[in-house]
């Protein structure tokens, strides 16, 4: 499986790190090692002094699609849940300034957990999914799908026009504003409407 993801998808996350709002969905990968086994703690990487965390919904993809018509889209996700999508920001920084790919400050090992996947058929419809990120208990953000700047049709259908939709891949749609550092000792827990569904410690 391969983990696929949307930058810049909320308009108020892209200014709070002064970057344009884009044209088409911007997308990077991440790979299958990015994902962080259930249980374990998310270890500090020695390549950064600054890991941000990014809570995002995440959707599971039900069959594989190529060329996914819009209007038919949502037949294509099985599955969703909420994840983080780390960023060493110092590391992703240097390579912005480089015009150089962004895998050193995001694919790295563990840097995508990932929670409990529920049905996706109970949300067709919902265009205001909410979903939170707790840092130590207090929250430091908060979204809702109706803020996305391209909806998951939007997505899916742009990502396999390049890249191959397969079952059990799956998307981070990005992230809305307040991300953060975090520090060793810190715990971090993801909602999906009020759902506690991904909790981990830092190291
Ligand atoms: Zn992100």
């Amino acid at each position: 499986m391969k983990i696929l993801c949307i930058g810049r998808n909320y308009a108020e996350h892209a200014a709070e790190l002064k970057n344009d709002i884009p044209a088409e969905p911007v997308f990077f990968l991440k790979p299958d090692t990015a994902l962080l086994p259930p249980g374990q703690a998310f270890y500090l990487p020695d390549f950064s002094n600054d890991i941000h965390h990014e809570v995002e919904l995440v959707l599971r993809i039900g069959k594989e699609g190529k060329h996914i018509q819009e209007e038919f889209a949502s037949r294509y996700i099985d599955g969703i849940t909420v994840g983080v999508d780390f960023t060493a920001r110092d590391v992703q920084q240097r390579q912005k300034e480089k015009g150089l790919p962004w895998e050193p400050a995001k694919a790295f090992d563990h840097s995508a957990p990932v929670g409990r996947i529920v049905p996706f058929e109970s949300f067709l419809g919902n265009d205001a999914i909410h979903f939170s990120l707790t840092r130590n208990g207090q929250e430091v953000q908060r979204g809702d799908s109706s803020l996305m700047l391209f909806p998951f049709n939007r997505i899916l259908a742009h990502l396999s026009r390049y890249i191959t939709l397969r079952k059990g891949d799956l998307i981070f749609t990005g992230t809305p504003k307040g991300v953060g550092a975090v520090a060793a000792g810190d715990t971090l827990e993801a909602f999906l409407e009020g759902e506690s569904l991904l909790r981990f410690d830092v190291k």
